[in-house]
């Protein structure tokens, strides 16, 4: 397959460097709160991956950790970016401030939610959900290896810093150069006094006094971790030094995958990621999807409205990846009617003999090899939907090839078909009618029609003699 590599500023194709194993890392959720729709966009871009990736017989690996201490807060509405915050605004300590209940269990709550929602958007598993609050002692070991090596310092005030200058291709992802980073533009507020260069990062926090909750003893005394140390100690260590795509949204860029990959690479002295893969952001309504700005989607919001969660994940997919997107409530309910309609068709042709239709399955195949053109896909799903010349089995198979990667349940049973349990009064009254009809006596089997109306059963006559529909 091929994918648009941030860093190399182009389309490559992607090769795994393990024969057979694709190893992907994917930045999970800050488990504040729950996940919006937007985050659940970043998540479906991984999930695709890694379902093409299967497809083409490739195992992944997949491994997504849990933020639960150290994202300091940005766009909750309390100022900032992620760095030189008070310890009060780690957003886990602000969440479990207004719940009035600790921090790991807030931060197990919305771990929970995400899980769910997860599975409502059929977001296949990863292999392991590492968290962040248990992989303390892997960031202390790296953060040692850093300093042994001459990247990170201790500082005066007991922090851990990164020495930005002592890695010198830093900025290859986002194009950010260390020389044209001002303070102030990334590094909150006034120069910090601790800090050699203002643009080094702290990798371990010395903790306030009044940071009572996620602090941890280190050799440097009690602290916490930063952000960007988190997802470094968890990758190599679940991954190993050679993984192959990195994933996250489009403001994970910098500075969390920029600073990532200096930590990672400094360590391990080798190009560690090869491939990373941004999805663009998502908006709602024609405004940016944030807590901040009070416009948020959540899976539950669809759900309450009796509306298929896969619906979100077709409306989602009906655009690239690359590309920023508005979701509506028109387009989420537009795809639910989709879906049931697809599922109604799927639901028919299945009963037919058929193959897969290899000429629909190439174009279908290559619209998603080429830099998983999901609209494109969706283009070719629908023109074979209505094609007149491929039989109803062949298009059943086919698409349920398609099925494999679109993730949207297409044999699912369709809304509202409710099954009719044929009791031995409603065949006794079915019988009774056919006899009436072929002896032309109408009356009668309308009024057995209504009797079985009164049932919950309607009856149709065709060629094929009565057909019953559910009223
Ligand atoms: P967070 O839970 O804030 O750590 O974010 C989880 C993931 O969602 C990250 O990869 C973010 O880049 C991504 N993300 C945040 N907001 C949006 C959005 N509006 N659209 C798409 N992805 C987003
Ligand atoms: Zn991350």
């Amino acid at each position: 397959m091929k994918l648009y590599d941030t860093k190399r500023r182009k389309i490559v194709e992607i090769i795994a460097q393990t024969p057979g194993v694709l190893k992907i890392y994917a930045c999970g959720p800050t488990v504040y709160r729950d996940a919006h729709v937007g985050n659940m966009r970043t998540f479906l871009l991984t999930d695709l991956i890694k379902r093409l990736a299967q497809y083409q017989g490739l195992k992944v690996e997949l491994i997504q950790n849990i933020t639960d201490v150290g994202h300091m807060a940005d766009d909750a509405g309390l100022g900032g970016v992620d760095e030189g915050q008070a310890d009060t605004e780690d957003r886990i300590l602000v969440q479990a401030g207004k719940e009035s209940i600790d921090a790991l269990t807030i931060a197990r709550k919305y771990e929970e939610s995400f899980h769910k929602d997860l599975a409502l958007l059929n977001i296949q598993p990863a292999t392991q959900y590492p968290r962040a609050s248990e992989s303390i002692e892997l960031m202390i070991e790296l953060i040692a290896k850093l300093i042994a090596k001459n990247h990170a310092y201790v500082s005066q005030d007991g922090s851990v810093l990164f020495d930005a200058k002592s890695f010198p291709t830093y900025g290859q992802i986002s194009g950010n150069k260390l020389d044209e980073l001002k303070p102030g533009y990334r590094f909150v507020g006034k120069e910090d006094s601790n800090k050699k260069f203002h643009a080094d990062w702290a990798l371990w926090k010395k903790s306030s006094e009044s940071r009572t909750q996620l602090t941890w003893q280190t050799p440097w005394g009690v602290g916490y971790p930063g952000w960007h140390i988190e997802c470094s100690a968890m990758s190599l260590k679940f991954l190993g030094n050679k993984i192959d795509i990195h994933t996250g949204g489009i403001d994970l860029r910098f500075p969390h995958h920029e600073d990532e990959r200096a930590q990672s690479n400094a360590a391990s002295e080798t190009e560690v990621v090869n491939y990373w893969i941004h999805g663009e952001h998502l908006l709602f309504e024609g405004r940016k999807m944030s807590k901040s700005s009070g416009n948020v989607l959540l899976v539950s919001d669809v759900v309450q409205k009796n509306l298929d969660p896969l619906a979100i994940r077709l409306s989602l997919m009906e655009h690239r990846y690359r590309s920023q997107m508005d979701l509506t409530w028109n387009s989420i309910n537009a795809s639910h009617k989709t879906l049931n309609r697809l599922r109604e068709k799927m639901q028919i042709w299945s009963n037919k003999e058929g193959k897969i239709d290899e000429n629909y399955l190439k174009q279908f195949e290559s619209a998603l090899d080429e830099d998983l053109d999901t609209n494109k896909g969706l283009q070719i799903l629908r023109t074979l939907e209505k094609d007149e010349s491929v039989s109803d089995g062949n298009k059943y198979q086919t698409i349920l090839k398609f099925d494999e990667i679109l993730g949207l349940n297409l044999t699912a049973k369709p809304e509202n078909k409710k099954e009719i349990i044929l009791t031995k009064e409603i065949e006794t009254l079915l019988a009774q009618r056919e006899i009436a009809r072929n002896e032309k006596n109408w009356q009668k089997s309308d009024e057995i029609r209504d009797q079985l109306a009164q049932l919950g059963v309607g009856v149709k006559d065709s060629n094929n003699g009565q057909e019953v529909t559910p009223l």
